[in-house]
């Protein structure tokens, strides 16, 4: 007898090997196989005459094979199976690629269905590789709505909707039912049955809908009681209880007056160190906002409180340009800062550590280096994380582990929209700094295609005259063929540069350098010894060039507009007028549109709102940098009203019954269970 959590080999038409392939879907349990939704639907369920089909529609024709199927092989691997189709109302060719079986299974004179994608060209009507069977009997593949499933190699469509089929017909009965009867009534939500039913196999597009907004909502109503579960589970954790001081003193010795966001973000969380309980919270700017003074502030009041701090940055270079603006704004105070990163030859990194156990730092600035296992602090009372999606969350743990509980800050550039901050950051609270220091000038951005290029080659001469430097960012390192667009590569592109300005030093940093080429070469650049950085993203993080006035982007396209803001954020970080140039030869206008933003505005939140909207959280984050919990179904992008009701709805139940221990939200618990063992670490 088979239950939801029987294993997929069970299932008829399912042997070991297709268990395995499905096992690489993420698919073991029968209750795993019908939480797979299709990738995409086809709507197979619409006829027509033959002579009425436009091109490029997607249609089925009932027709009759008009001739014998032709079987030719064109080269060694490429053969064609050619045959001409007809109803009452006209005739169309119909082709297959290396499909010679279709020329057994067609037989002239019989009645077909085929399914495909029309395409005319004067007269003459065509198919290519259409989906057919007969018309006389069951009709599988056509007269419906038909999903499609992501695959991988050794399973099919067919397996799948066949073996979803089964579990539908034998267990649907025993899907337990995770929400609430209010909150399915509430938000209309449709029943389990009906929606398992119809997001798999469904009736009508209506009943699609029906069923896809009731299991999103599903999805992230459990998300949502997870996080707000971890987040109370946090609360309690006890922390290093500081007292409050005045901090005005810190202030009077700045160069410049704290922006209000900076106080606010500064008591914030102050407040929470003085609670008794740990901080864990995230201090959100844009760039150039100012969160490195934010740290500095918290490093000196844990010191006032007698305790010492761990600051901890992504790459040697930016370790090391935080140790010199943290040394500037602390030292005044006899605060003592040491540095300790992977470069520092055993000697020195053995005086720092030495130093470090015996308490002699009050902030310590490193990469990695500050985790590994014979760092031993001493008094470690907050730890400071800065461009924390680079950091994976064992590494934060481990270095967390280095005290009794140490408060966290963790350092994000990337602007979040609101929606979004609670899933991405659910188990931390949140500060935000929406507010850029007073005077900033606004980096002048410019979309342009390849027909400025000689304007642009002047415009890099008179500022590099000027004694200005130059970032140019490109999307990938070498040629790629397979792509149809060509692409400016970093390594090409720099060549060309240097051909072109003989007289100056261009460099190029990619992605498979090693990381102390990397960080030699971005160093270099910031002392100023090179005038055009050819790179790929690898400068997105947070590297401080004042003299950098110039960012160019070339295929502007290729990137996300955060991702672009990010970019942009690298110039205009000293006194000099800076610009940005979005190259881009693409004609799309939704390309058009979205780089008209950048040059529209300069805030990263808005930016970011639009970006998600544009192009969903996949993207937008970058390829799973971003933490975000795998959703099956939900679009965080596109279902952010229904994510804003899944919490409302959680919060709501969490509410009643904290610790869902009523019996009817047993399935919830165990829901919410398995969702931590499946996706353990990918939540922030
Ligand atoms: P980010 O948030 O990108 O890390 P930084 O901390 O590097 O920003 O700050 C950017 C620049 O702004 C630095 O040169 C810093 O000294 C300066 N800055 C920070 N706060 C203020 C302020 N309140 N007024 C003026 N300048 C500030
Ligand atoms: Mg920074």
């Amino acid at each position: 007898m088979l239950d939801l959590n029987s294993d997929v080999r069970y299932l008829k038409g399912i042997g070991e090997k297709k268990a395995l392939a499905l096992n690489k879907l993420g698919v073991f349990s029968l209750y795993d196989l019908i939480s797979y939704f299709p990738r995409k639907y086809e709507d197979r369920s619409k006829y027509k005459p033959i002579s009425i089909c436009s091109d490029g529609e997607n249609v089925c024709i009932r027709a009759f094979v008009a001739n014998d199927p032709s079987l030719v092989t064109v080269r060694r691997g490429t053969s064609l199976v050619k045959l001409r189709a007809a109803d009452e109302s006209g005739v169309i060719d119909i082709t297959f690629f290396n499909r010679p079986y279709a020329k057994n299974q067609l037989h002239k004179g019989e009645d077909y269905i085929f399914y495909g994608k029309i395409e005319c060209s004067g007269s003459r009507k065509s198919m290519i590789n259409p989906v057919f069977e007969r018309e006389f009997g069951e009709h599988k593949l056509t007269g419906k709505i038909f999903p499609l499933y992501s695959l991988t190699a050794g399973i099919s469509q067919t397996d799948l909707s066949n073996s979803v089929r089964q579990v539908l017909d034998n267990c649907l009965d025993y899907v337990p039912e995770v929400l609430p009867q209010d909150v399915l009534n509430e938000e209309k939500l449709c029943q389990l049955r009906y929606a398992y039913e119809n997001i798999h196999f469904p009736a009508d597009f209506k009943a699609l809908e029906l069923a896809r907004k009731r299991l999103v909502f599903e999805e992230l109503f459990v998300i949502s009681c997870a996080l707000s579960r971890i987040r109370k589970t946090r609360v309690q954790t006890p922390g290093i209880k500081m007292h409050m001081l005045d901090i005005t003193g810190f202030y009077d010795s700045l160069p410049f007056s704290p922006t209000s966001a900076q106080r606010r973000s500064i008591n914030e969380a102050m407040d929470d160190m003085c609670s008794g309980r740990e901080m864990s919270r995230l201090l959100q700017g844009d760039v150039g906002s100012g969160k490195t003074l934010v740290a500095a502030a918290l490093i000196w009041f844990c010191r006032k409180n007698g305790y010492s701090s761990a600051f901890m940055a992504p790459t040697e270079i930016l370790a090391q340009q935080h140790f010199e603006t943290l040394n500037n704004f602390l030292s005044p105070f006899g605060l003592k800062t040491g540095l300790l990163i992977g470069s520092m030859t055993a000697k020195e990194k053995r005086v720092v550590k030495e130093g470090l156990a015996k308490g002699e730092y009050d902030l310590i600035i490193g990469t990695h280096a500050l985790f590994s296992a014979d760092v031993e602090y001493k008094n470690l009372g907050l730890i400071v994380t800065d461009e924390q999606h680079r950091f994976g969350v064992n590494q934060r743990a481990a270095l967390i582990s280095k005290g009794s509980n140490p408060h966290v800050l963790v350092m994000s550039a990337t602007p979040i929209p609101r929606t979004l901050a609670l899933i991405l950051y659910g188990d931390l609270d949140v500060s935000i700094i929406d507010e850029l220091p007073p005077g900033r000038q606004k980096i002048d951005t410019f979309a342009v295609d390849e027909s400025y290029r000689q304007r642009l080659n002047n415009f890099i001469l008179k500022l590099t005259g000027e004694g200005r430097q130059v970032f140019v960012v490109c999307p990938m390192v070498e040629e790629n063929e397979e792509l149809p667009v060509k692409l400016k590569s970093a390594q090409e592109h720099a060549k060309e540069l240097s051909a072109l300005f003989p007289h100056l030093k261009t460099a190029c940093v990619h992605g498979k350098m090693k990381a102390a080429d990397k960080e030699k070469i971005m160093s270099e650049f910031a002392k100023g010894q090179i005038d055009i950085l050819v790179a790929t993203t690898v400068i997105e993080v947070g590297v401080d060039v004042p003299n950098a006035a110039l960012m160019i982007v070339e295929n502007a396209e290729r990137f996300g507009l955060s991702q672009l803001h990010q970019l942009r954020g690298r110039v205009g970080r000293g006194p000099h007028k800076s610009y940005c140039v979005l190259v881009s030869n693409s004609d799309s206008e939704d390309t058009k549109a979205r780089l008209s933003i950048m040059h529209k505005t300069n805030d990263g939140f808005k930016i970011s709102e639009e970006d998600l909207r544009l192009r969903g959280p996949g993207d937008f984050f970058g390829a799973r940098q971003h933490g975000l919990p795998q959703t099956h179904i939900a679009d965080l992008g596109a279902d952010t009203q229904l994510l804003q009701k899944a919490q409302a709805s959680a919060d709501a139940l969490l509410r009643k019954d904290p610790s869902l221990s009523l019996p009817g939200n047993q399935p919830l618990r165990e829901k919410i269970e398995k969702l931590f063992k499946s996706s353990s670490d990918s939540f922030n």
